[in-house]
């Protein structure tokens, strides 16, 4: 419950903040709008065009929090309300982006725009106006690993420091201009730069969060019930429709890329740490992920299968897996990153976080609320006939 008596990790009082958080209807949004609301006394103006994840924070009015949370439906790419909002709160978070891997080859105007030009007025506005920003970015902005580059049986491939991903010391290693997926990356490179260059010349309070593979409930999408029939959600929301449609999941090139996958609500914890902790996160660039939840993403997709089946009651598929080409699944300038594991060192160091949910525990309550909520509603888009 929100609490007078809340004091940050130096024994100082927290005082109540107002937060203008853009993007706050998407996935992580609705989780640190959850979180703020039922353990924080802070205020969120909450920015996105959409609410739909955040419905249930917002209405009835009669909720014991509804006097902190006002929902604000604009667009920051032409919206003269923005800076209006950033000037009312003492914190903005800006979640806003472009941000799903299929977008980024087949929509990569708007995901340079999104992640780069829409995001400049939120940081002139901030700096402008002396108002501290959270800005998320990515840790796609590392790129490749070093590693990756070795021959595939030099020993030097399991050595550390050819692939853990260090905020202040990781080069940053894309593609060629023809492998869209890097031009995400490049536009989050590059407002991160400029992030960090107004706290340089102009005294911006900033935080980066390098977020690594985040997951649980009401991330993306399930095409075809709460999102387009033919849309491409991350990699947890395919294998989820999959596993609901009782289709084999669809691993791309081989599923041989790796990722470390790390339980949402752990997340929202490092964030929240950093939002109450200004002194201690202040120009600061922290990775936020756990580096002991490895997998590549057939080792995922075995893990999702045998979860899903024990919550389901389901029984497993003869044939689980599929392969199939990016060509096929993404188009033509599809690129991976191969590997990714967050160094933790500075996040520890400046605020003691740490993750705490295993993949599998984290799997297990995370495909047990896509069961609980799309099942049914899988079940009766399966039975209707098909209109001919
Ligand atoms: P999301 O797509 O669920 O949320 C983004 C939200 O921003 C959406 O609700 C969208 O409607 C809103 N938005 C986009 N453009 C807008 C605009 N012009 N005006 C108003 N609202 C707009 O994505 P998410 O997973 O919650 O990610 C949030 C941030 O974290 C993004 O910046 C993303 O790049 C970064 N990130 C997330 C992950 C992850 O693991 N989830 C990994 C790396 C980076
Ligand atoms: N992927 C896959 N099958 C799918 C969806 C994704 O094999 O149905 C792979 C994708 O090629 C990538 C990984 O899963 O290697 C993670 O993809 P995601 O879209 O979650 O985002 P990323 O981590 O690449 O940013």
């Amino acid at each position: 419950m929100a609490s007078s008596t809340r004091v940050d990790l130096d024994g100082n009082p927290i005082k109540p903040l107002t937060i203008c958080m853009i993007g706050a209807g998407g996935f992580i949004g609705s989780h640190l709008c959850e979180k703020l609301m039922s353990e924080t006394p802070h205020k969120v103006l909450a920015v996105d065009v959409y609410n739909d994840k955040i419905k249930h924070l917002l209405e009835p009015s009669t909720l014991p929090f509804s006097d902190r949370i006002s929902f604000h439906r604009l667009n920051i790419k032409h919206d003269s309300r923005l800076e209006g909002l950033i000037k009312m709160a003492d914190l903005t978070i800006n979640l806003a982006a472009i941000c799903t891997p299929a977008d980024y080859n087949t929509r990569p105007l708007d995901t340079i725009y999104s992640n780069f030009i829409d995001a400049l007025p939120v940081v002139k506005y901030c700096s402008e106006n002396g108002k501290r920003l959270i800005h998320f970015s990515t840790c796609e902005v590392y790129g490749k690993t070093i590693g990756c580059f070795l021959p595939k049986d030099s020993p030097l491939r399991q050595d550390p420091s050819y692939f853990v991903l260090k905020e202040d010391e990781s080069p940053c290693i894309f593609g060629p201009i023809d492998k869209q997926r890097w031009s995400y990356a490049c536009a989050k490179q590059l407002i991160e730069r400029l992030v960090y260059a107004e706290g340089a010349e102009n005294g911006l309070e900033f935080t980066i969060v390098r977020p690594f593979n985040w997951i649980g409930p009401r991330m993306d999408f399930i095409p075809g019930i709460d999102g387009p029939s033919e849309g491409v959600p991350r990699v947890l929301a395919c294998f989820s429709n999959n596993l609901l449609r009782r289709e084999p999941l669809k691993l791309v090139d081989g599923g041989e890329s790796q990722r470390t996958f790390i339980y949402i609500k752990d997340a929202i914890e490092a964030v929240l740490l950093m939002i109450e902790n200004p002194a201690r996160a202040n120009g600061h660039i922290f990775n936020v992920g756990n580096p002991n939840n490895e997998v590549t993403v057939r080792q995922l997709a075995e893990m999702m299968t045998k979860v899903y089946s024990k919550v389901s009651g389901e029984s497993e598929l003869e044939t689980p897996t599929v392969d199939v080409s990016s060509q096929e699944f993404y188009g033509t300038g599809y690129d991976d990153s191969d590997k990714r594991i967050p160094d933790m060192t500075i996040i520890n160091k400046q605020l003691g976080w740490n993750p705490k949910t295993s993949l599998w525990d984290l799997l297990e309550s995370t495909l047990t609320y896509q069961h609980r909520t799309y099942a049914e509603a899988i079940k009766q888009a399966i039975s209707k006939p098909v209109a001919s």
